[in-house]
């Protein structure tokens, strides 16, 4: 796909970016999505292209999270469909939870092509927006949702989320756990748990702890998790990396 040496010492980044390209190739993410992956890489770089302890810290209340729900959903995107679709249908299978398709740019096809895809890689199933139920508080197409998915979640897990539907599922009263390399995003701030790490490196981390937390140690992690505190800590570790 790409002529990058696997010597590169960027290599694994710039493989990345040519997952996203093909992506967009294959109709799966949008034109935009590219843009949004830049973001992320810039602040990916930033953080040293490694999990940090403030992400370790967040998985664990992440997998805490999620395992405590009642009924947790996975909400999926253009980006994170390219980059990782079997850690997806791994953590659906981990949690019991389904996967459901919400995008903001709905260029015809798109939707299903993501579905597609999922299901190409093992998901059971994969929910797509209805216009039977709404998410109140947005406007864009989002709003557009399954009534057996993230309309009757508590919890919502949305890797790479936009901030307005975030803020949006938490007026409703739902949690929401995010993945997302900046710190300073209105989703990193608005979520209830933010994993300040690349989807490709966080996920695996977030299935294999899923797989193991028990509800008592859950219970636990949870009580003492703060997210601002989690925040404020990736942004000094970004300040301190500046100075060397
Ligand atoms: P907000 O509306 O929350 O302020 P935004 O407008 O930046 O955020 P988007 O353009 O949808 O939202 O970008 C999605 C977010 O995903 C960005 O904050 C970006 O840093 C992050 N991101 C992109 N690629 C990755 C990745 N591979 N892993 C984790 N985060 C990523």
């Amino acid at each position: 796909m790409s002529d990058v040496p696997k010597t590169h010492p960027r290599y694994l980044s710039l493989s990345l970016r040519d997952t996203i390209v093909a992506g967009v190739q294959q109709g799966i993410t949008s034109i935009h999505g590219l843009i949004a992956h830049g973001r992320g890489e810039a602040f990916d770089y930033l953080i040293g292209e490694q999990t940090q302890p403030f992400a370790t810290e967040a998985i664990h209340a992440a997998s805490a999270m999620l395992c405590l729900a009642d009924h947790p959903v996975i909400s999926v995107n253009g980006n994170v469909t390219a980059v990782v679709p079997d850690g997806l249908v791994e953590l659906g299978r981990v949690l019991n939870a389904p996967l459901e398709v919400n995008i903001f740019h709905t260029e015809t096809g798109r939707e299903k092509r993501i579905r597609e895809y999922l299901l190409k890689h093992g998901a059971p199933d994969v929910l797509m927006p209805t216009t039977e139920v709404q998410l109140s508080y947005i406007d864009s197409n989002r709003k557009f949702v399954h009534p057996d998915g993230i309309f009757k979640a508590d919890v919502v897990f949305v890797p790479l989320e936009d901030g307005d539907r975030c803020e949006a599922l938490r007026k409703m009263g739902k949690e929401v756990v995010t993945i997302d390399l900046n710190p300073m995003s209105r989703t990193a701030k608005q979520a209830s748990i933010t994993i300040v790490d690349n989807v490709v490196r966080a996920l695996p981390l977030l299935c294999e702890e899923s797989r193991s937390i028990r509800t008592s140690t859950a219970q636990d992690i949870l009580k003492k998790y703060n997210n601002e505190a989690v925040l404020q800590k990736a942004l000094q570790h970004i300040s301190r990396s500046g100075n060397g």
